[in-house]
């Protein structure tokens, strides 16, 4: 660093410890954590905002630590025979009512919503396995009527989560929910973004089986017109001048619209 310009940024090799030396006169954090401009020590946000700070349609009451999750995947195939899976119980119980009678989970088995999505990544990852395998094992081995399920193969899970939100690195201006359903234009508006505002919540009916330890979310939508988001002001990130990120830092409450 020099002052409050990033001057190098160091890359190490995971796999061979090898640090290489990177130095330009822009740099772009694509880390998804916003982790260079973290430890370049701009400014950021995780969670969402009060509604009294930016009076959003969305915002909750009170400001809380509450992102979007992170979703374990998982497929299984018929293979025309019936196969075995392990007995596999640790510590999250699936009974015939409380078990997800499905051969696939898409984007929908998303957990860790309110876990630190960077610090507890990990762990949340983890918790998205743990209940893949019981709930499989459950209907593999215990559910009454598993006709569907005996020739099953558990194929494939996710071992990477895939994350939606995390840490916002705040630029010179902070889009709000507001900007986009009024439609604010800006002068350097430039790439149009066309999906919803599209924000992920706990399943309810999952938080009743499973209260404070969800594994599953549903999306609630609120359609706006094209918005040309002003990348400018926005993606460069405060104090440090030199320093563009492409993923979010706006609110919590559309990020989701501009970089999902
Ligand atoms: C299940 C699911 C469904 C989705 N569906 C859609 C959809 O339909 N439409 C849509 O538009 N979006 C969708 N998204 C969101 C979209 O995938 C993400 O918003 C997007 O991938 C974020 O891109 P990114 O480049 O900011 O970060 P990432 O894709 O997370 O990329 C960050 C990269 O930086 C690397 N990295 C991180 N830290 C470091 C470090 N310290 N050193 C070196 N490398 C590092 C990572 O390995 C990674 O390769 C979905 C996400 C999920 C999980």
């Amino acid at each position: 660093m020099d002052g409050s310009n990033i001057c190098s940024v160091t890359a190490k090799h995971i796999e061979t410890g090898e640090e290489l030396s990177f130095e330009a006169p822009l740099f772009s954090d694509c880390t998804g954590d916003g982790t260079i401009g973290f430890l370049a020590g701009a400014d950021w946000r995780m969670g969402r905002e009060s509604k009294e700070e930016f009076n959003e349609s969305t915002a909750p009451a009170v400001a809380d630590d509450m992102t979007m999750g992170s979703s374990v995947q998982w497929y299984s195939v018929d293979e025309g025979e019936p196969s075995g899976f392990p007995r596999f119980n640790y510590g999250v119980e699936f009974t015939n009512t409380n078990c997800e009678k499905v051969v696939m989970g898409e984007w929908t088995w998303e957990t860790g919503m309110n876990q630190d999505q960077i610090n507890d990544f990990e762990r949340i990852r983890d918790y998205g396995l743990l209940v893949v395998y019981s709930n499989w094992s459950f209907l593999k081995n215990k559910l009454p009527e598993n006709e569907p399920f005996r020739n099953r193969k558990l194929d494939w899970a996710a071992y990477i989560a895939g994350k939606r939100e995390s840490r916002r690195l705040m630029g010179d201006h902070i889009l709000t929910e507001n900007d986009l359903r009024d439609f604010v234009e800006y002068e350097d508006g430039t790439a149009a973004t066309t999906w919803s505002i599209d924000l992920h919540y706990p399943d309810p009916d999952n938080s009743k089986k499973f209260p404070d330890a969800e594994f599953k979310s549903i999306a609630k939508h609120i359609n706006i017109h094209p918005y040309p988001s002003h990348t400018g002001a926005c993606i460069r990130a405060m104090w440090i001048t030199c320093l563009w990120r492409d993923g979010t830092l706006a609110l919590h409450m559309w990020h989701w619209v501009l970089f999902g």
